[in-house]
């Protein structure tokens, strides 16, 4: 058997790619850990929600230095999607100031980080400059779905 599995499991795949946050039904606070508590509220009820995939790049770092093993330079990100914050790295785009800034447009995308002997393929998620994809498909204001 083939197949994907996302690195995360608040990763959704298939043909149309998501995340889904905690969201604590009494406040609307936002998690994508597993909480046993909300932290703004203390409430314990709580709900899946889709997160957009489109958003803007809030605050980004440029790391130049990690754990070995992992390519640098890259851009980790808090993006703000529709007002849930969402930690990814920016993805697709040279790993430079000319090329990410504060208040970008991006939109959620994905990446194979590799397919184990079964033909698992991991599939890790960051974000890419959303103008990339306009050049091609101008004003496509009407998707399906
Ligand atoms: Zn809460």
């Amino acid at each position: 058997m083939s197949g994907q599995i996302p690195i995360v499991d608040y990763l959704v795949l298939g043909d149309d790619p998501h995340l889904v946050a905690t969201t604590c039904t009494a406040c609307g606070a936002r998690y994508f850990d597993r909480r046993n508590a909300c932290a703004s509220c203390g409430a314990t009820e709580f709900a899946p929600a889709e997160v957009e995939r489109e958003g803007e790049v809030r605050a980004f770092t440029i790391v130049a230095f990690a754990a070995p093993g992992v390519p640098v330079p890259f851009v980790a990100a808090v993006v703000d999607c529709g007002g849930t914050s969402v930690r990814a790295n920016i993805i697709n785009t040279d790993p430079d100031p000319d090329h990410v800034e504060l208040g970008m447009k991006v939109r959620l995308a994905t990446y194979s980080l590799g397919t184990d002997d079964d033909g698992t393929e991991a599939i890790g998620f960051g974000f890419e400059p959303s103008t990339n994809a306009s050049t091609n498909a101008p004003t496509n204001l009407t998707t399906e779905g």
